[in-house]
C-alpha cells in the first residue's frame, strides 16, 4: 500500500470541512471544540463553540467563572458533567500549571474529564505531537483497510487498532492526520454505505476486496434480555394433577410442567403460592405457580396427562419446577 498517511492527507487536502476551529493552535480552543464535538453534531456544536469562546475566550476567564455561569452557557447542550469538568480543569491548570496548558500527552490525559482520545487530539494539533487519536472513525477506518476482524469492542482490540496507527501516523504533521482521518470518517468511509467507488484506498482496503464492508467494523452485538412470565397452574383432586410436556422448538423441550400460560406482562391471574425466576443466555423466566382445588379435574389435551402428585418428580423437568416442588 502507497503510505497510509499519506493517502489520507491528500485526500484531506482535497475533501476537508471547512469547520471554525480548524487552523486552530491554541490548545484552548482545541480542547472546547473537541469536548463540544464528543457528544453534539457538528453543526449544533458550531454554534455553542462560538458561544463558549465568547464566553471564556481563554483559560483564565473559564477558571475565575463561576460553575453556574459556565452551565448556563453550555444551556441545551447536554451531558453537562462535560461543562463541570472544564471547568475544574481549567481552575486545575491555573492552580497546577501557572496558568499554561501543559503541553506533554501525559500531563494533558491528567486533566479532568479528557481521555485518550481528547489529550491525542489536542497533543497532536496544538504540539506536533505524534499520538493518535483513536474514535469511532478511526476504529471503522482502520479495522475496513487493515482487515482487523475481531471484535471492536474489546479493548485489546482497540490496542491492535491504535498500535496501527501510532506505526501509521505521519510525525511531521500528527495533527493534519488526525484531522484527516476525522473528516475521512465522517465524510467518505461512513458507517453505512461508505462511498467505495471514490475512495483513494478502494484497491488496498481489505473490506472492500473481501466483501466485508457492511460487516467491518465487527461489533458482538449486546443480546438484550427477553423478559417472559410463565404462569404455571397446578390442579389438585384427590391427590392427582395434570402435567403436560413442552413441545415445539422452544426452550425445555420434552420436559414437563404443570399446565402453562404465558404472557408477556407481570400481570397476575389470581395470587401465587410461588413465584421465582430464572436467567437463561437470552431470557429470563419469571414464573408464578397457582394451586387450584377442583372437584374434577380439567379435560386433558393430547401433551397433557393426569398423574399422581407425589410421581412428578420422576418426570423431567427443567430447574423452575423443581424449585416449586422442593418449596411444597
Ligand atoms: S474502500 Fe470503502 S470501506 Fe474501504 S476505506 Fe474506502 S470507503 Fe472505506
Amino acid at each position: 500500500m502507497a503510505s497510509f498517511a499519506n493517502t489520507l492527507i491528500s485526500w484531506y487536502e482535497n475533501h476537508k470541512r471547512d469547520l471554525p476551529w480548524r487552523g486552530e493552535t491554541d490548545p484552548y480552543k482545541i480542547w472546547v471544540s473537541e469536548i463540544i464535538l464528543q457528544q453534539t453534531r457538528v453543526q449544533q456544536g458550531w454554534d455553542y463553540y462560538f458561544r463558549f469562546i465568547d464566553n471564556f475566550p481563554n483559560v483564565r476567564t473559564l477558571a475565575e467563572s463561576d460553575e453556574e455561569r459556565v452551565l448556563k452557557v453550555w444551556q441545551g447542550l447536554g451531558y453537562y458533567s462535560r461543562a463541570r469538568n472544564m471547568h475544574a480543569a481549567a481552575r486545575e491548570i491555573m492552580s497546577e500549571h501557572e496558568g499554561k496548558f501543559p503541553k506533554t500527552y501525559d500531563k494533558i490525559l491528567s486533566l479532568k474529564g479528557i481521555g485518550n482520545y481528547t489529550a491525542a487530539a489536542i497533543a497532536s494539533i496544538a504540539f506536533q505531537l505524534p499520538y493518535p487519536a483513536v474514535d469511532g472513525n478511526v476504529i471503522r477506518i482502520v479495522s475496513r483497510i487493515f482487515g482487523i476482524c475481531e471484535d471492536v469492542t474489546q479493548p485489546t482490540v482497540i490496542k491492535r487498532i491504535t498500535k496501527i496507527c501510532e506505526t501509521q501516523i505521519d510525525s511531521k504533521q500528527p495533527g493534519v492526520f488526525n484531522q484527516a482521518a476525522m473528516d475521512f470518517g465522517a465524510l467518505q468511509c461512513v458507517p453505512r454505505n461508505p462511498r467505495c467507488n471514490e475512495c483513494p484506498f478502494l484497491s488496498d482496503c481489505y473490506a472492500y476486496n473481501n466483501n466485508l464492508v457492511d460487516i467491518l467494523p465487527a461489533k458482538k452485538k449486546k443480546s438484550e434480555l427477553k423478559h417472559r412470565y410463565f404462569h404455571y397452574f397446578i390442579y389438585l383432586f384427590e391427590n392427582q394433577t395434570i402435567i403436560e410436556k413442552r413441545t415445539g422448538s422452544d426452550i425445555w423441550k420434552n420436559m414437563y410442567q404443570f399446565p402453562l400460560s404465558e404472557t408477556d406482562s407481570e400481570k397476575s391471574t389470581g395470587k401465587p403460592v410461588f413465584v421465582t425466576r430464572e436467567t437463561l443466555s437470552h431470557q429470563v423466566i419469571h414464573a408464578a405457580f397457582y394451586v387450584k382445588n377442583v372437584k374434577k379435574l380439567p379435560k386433558i389435551s393430547e401433551n397433557q396427562q393426569i398423574v399422581n402428585f407425589d410421581d412428578i418428580e420422576n418426570y423431567p423437568m427443567p430447574k423452575i419446577m423443581t424449585l416449586f416442588l422442593k418449596h411444597v
